[in-house]
């Protein structure tokens, strides 16, 4: 099956005469076009809300054009809360799901008017110590433990998570937050990551709606909100079939109609905090082939690493790779696969590959590759092993024009959290100095 990338070739090569390789590439266009869908999906809701997961890219453009539809930003950390801030993101334009919190990051929360998503019944009383009176406005993370799992097989672990409340915690935490004012209450779970079926959110739905006419029913908070959180997927792979975001939203309502509206609920407002499928395919690591290795496999060299994409060498994640200018075989999206290939990063670590045993079409020196789907948890997992440095993010508009969003790192940007001590000053002293 076809996987096209977002540009041509052509546009291709004049985009990286423009700005070196390596670079992640995103698609205003699609941005723009699957906000739109997910709107459209559920705007049967009236309080319906996407607040964008934050740590899935947190490039401040990127954020700006969702939030020009209404999106606003789930955030997780105190950083996150910044720079939500700094864009003027603020009230309940923000959800802070965080869990392990430390205080500083529910002060700043607390400080911006955050929808504060409690992860356990003990941070309510932390919260209150460390940053104030509990809010009007708040929410709870649930957990129901066992397996969770769909028509089609398990889907994942909740019993083996981390996150969110028991069911008995929930019912306490929601009397508790009651008692100390809370008037808008909400719950959020996130039961699977990645789903690439249209029936995850209708089911996760149907579990929170039946706990939100419980919660209302036996502890008397008013439930305002049900947080579907993230967790719908994408297709990393060619073969997968992309899940159709207005069956998914006509699911949701299904449920809705089913559970909440006969409970006299129907003011409840779906929230989500999808990242992955906001931003995913609509970025691309673009890379180019330096070196061409034969030992006992066949190596393509290129000019990024695991630092720009952790996915495969942290997960083994797919992802599908074209070669650019060999778009022409019988499907459109590859010439076809004559070789066999590992496409390597330049990291001192065997993992630091992008594909292992992947057939492609031949690949030469200088040609520019296209990995899909970088746009979610891409450049923002990134780091800086091997004093390798992190690539630029490039904006490609809907005219064919590009802005450059966040330019690369530099040798100064490593360095200069050595500023705190005699030898590391003398070190960026005699790096002014050389360079
Ligand atoms: C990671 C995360 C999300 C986003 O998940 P996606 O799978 O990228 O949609 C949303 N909410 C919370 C609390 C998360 O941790």
């Amino acid at each position: 099956m076809a996987k096209t990338p977002f540009v041509s070739k052509d546009q291709l090569v004049a985009i990286a005469k423009q700005f070196p390789t390596p670079f992640h590439l995103y698609d205003e266009a699609g941005i723009r076009r699957n906000m739109e869908a997910v709107r459209d999906a559920f705007a049967w809701n009236p309080g319906f809300k996407e607040y964008f997961a934050v740590k899935a890219n947190p490039n401040p453009r990127l954020i700006s054009i969702l939030h020009e539809y209404g999106a606003g930003c789930d955030c997780s950390s105190e950083t996150e809360l910044m720079l939500a801030g700094a864009m003027g993101i603020a009230g309940h334009d923000i959800m802070f799901s965080s869990n392990d919190t430390p205080a500083d990051d529910f002060r700043l929360a607390a400080k911006l008017g955050a929808i504060v998503n409690f992860d356990d019944i003990s941070h309510i009383d932390f919260f209150e110590r460390v940053a104030g009176p509990i809010p009007k406005t708040v929410s709870c993370r649930f957990n129901p433990g066992g397996l969770f799992q769909l028509a089609n097989g398990i889907m994942d672990n909740p019993g083996d998570s981390k996150y969110g409340m028991t069911e008995e915690q929930l019912f306490e935490a929601f009397r508790m937050l009651v008692e100390r004012g809370a008037e808008n209450l909400g719950i959020h779970a996130f039961l699977a990551s990645n789903t690439v079926t249209n029936d995850y959110y209708p089911a996760l739905a149907r579990i929170l709606f039946d706990l939100a006419v419980r919660l209302q029913r036996e502890t008397g908070a008013h439930v305002t909100f049900v947080n579907l959180s993230g967790g719908v997927g994408i297709p990393y792979r060619p073969e997968q079939e992309p899940n159709d975001i207005h069956v998914i939203g006509e699911g949701v309502r299904r449920a809705f109609e089913e559970v909440l509206v006969p409970a006299g609920m129907g003011d409840v407002s779906i929230f989500c905090e999808m990242g992955r499928f906001m931003m995913g395919p609509y970025g691309c690591l673009v890379t180019r082939t330096l070196h061409e290795k034969h030992i006992y496999k066949d190596y393509i060299g290129v000019d990024a690493s695991a630092v720009d994409l952790i996915r495969p060498a942290m997960y083994g994640a797919y992802h599908h790779i074209t070669v650019m200018g060999q778009e022409n075989g019988p499907d459109k999206s590859s010439a076809p696969a004559t070789s066999t290939y590992d496409i390597t990063g330049n990291l001192c670590e065997n993992n630091d590959k992008f594909a292992v045993d992947r057939a492609l079409p031949r690949i030469d020196i200088d040609d520019l590759l296209v990995i899909h789907d970088t746009g979610a948890h891409g450049y923002s997992m990134g780091y800086n092993y091997n004093g390798r440095l992190r690539s630029a993010e490039v904006l490609l508009h809907e005219d064919g024009t590009c802005e450059l969003i966040r330019r690369a790192e530099t040798p100064a940007d490593y360095f200069a959290t050595l500023d705190v001590a005699p030898t590391g000053r003398q070190l960026l002293n005699n790096l002014k100095n050389n360079s």
